[in-house]
């Protein structure tokens, strides 16, 4: 079943951190949701986050993306520290890509809209310019011929791989991914996992949340297991599912696999 795993992996990485968490802490109100969680992301690596729902895999993601703020630790991103005014808040706009569980496309914007929106507003690119990187975008996941359909009008599937165009349109250095494929019917889940795959294949660095394991053995240098708002366990992927060290882990896997 597993002959050609981790096929996607086997390459060397950078030295070059692109993400550290560095002690972070996190609360809301009393509830302490992160816990000192230490991360460093190399350039090209390729991460991916398990654990149980509530263990605070989205929150870690938010905080990197400053949808959420934590409150004790470092975060950098691409050498600016992230929670410190305007710069920040700039450098995660244009470096990092995110996709999200529900799409979260604009509905009012067609595809093509979607996807030249932020190009223009936030990179300040001509309208012509980010025309020609949205088709060259929409044509890499396979769909075109829907730039000018609005998202209501596309299937779950095609619709995250609009929402991976758009974020690819920025020119990212980095991918998040949460939860990508858990909205989706079945039989779309395959071909936005085949979207992600490519983008493993062209040396994106990314960092998914996703319980889809046979994703993670294909194309994750590494693993990490959450629980509870801590890190567990981490390991590459081959020895992440053949020996997985903690009870909780183990616990984890047994249910999911
Ligand atoms: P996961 O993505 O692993 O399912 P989350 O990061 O979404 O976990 O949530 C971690 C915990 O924090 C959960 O107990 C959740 O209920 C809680 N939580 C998430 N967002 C908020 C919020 N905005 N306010 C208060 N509690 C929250
Ligand atoms: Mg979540």
């Amino acid at each position: 079943m597993n002959t050609a795993s981790n096929a996607v992996a086997a390459r060397p990485l950078a030295d070059e951190v692109i993400i550290t968490l560095d002690h972070v802490d996190k609360y809301y109100g009393d509830f302490h949701v992160l816990r000192d969680v230490n991360l460093a992301v190399r350039s090209g690596e390729r991460i991916v986050i398990c654990g149980p729902s509530g263990s605070g895999k989205s929150t870690m993601i938010r905080c990197i993306n400053q949808l959420e703020h934590h409150q004790k630790g470092r975060i950098v991103v691409d050498g600016v520290e992230v929670g410190h005014g305007h710069k920040s808040l700039d450098t995660v706009r244009r470096e990092v890509g995110m996709v999200f569980q529900s799409f979260n496309l604009f509905p009012h914007l067609t595809v093509l809209q979607n996807c030249t929106l932020a190009p223009m507003k936030v990179r300040g690119m001509a309208a012509a310019e980010a025309r020609e990187i949205a088709m060259k975008y929409l044509a890499r996941v396979r769909i075109p011929d829907q730039a000018n359909k609005y998202p209501g009008q596309l299937s779950g599937g095609q619709q995250q791989r609009v929402a991976i165009a758009r974020a690819l349109c920025m020119n990212p250095k980095v991918m998040l991914f949460d939860e990508p494929t858990s909205a989706l019917d079945p039989e779309m889940v395959k071909e936005v996992l085949d979207t992600m795959i490519a983008l493993a294949e062209d040396g994106m660095t990314m960092l998914c949340v996703t319980h889809e394991m046979g994703f993670a053995r294909q194309v994750a240098d590494r693993v990490i297991f959450m629980d509870k708002g801590e890190i567990i366990e981490q390991d590459a992927p081959e020895a992440f599912f053949a020996n997985p060290r903690s009870e909780r882990t183990r616990a984890f896997l047994g249910q999911i696999l």
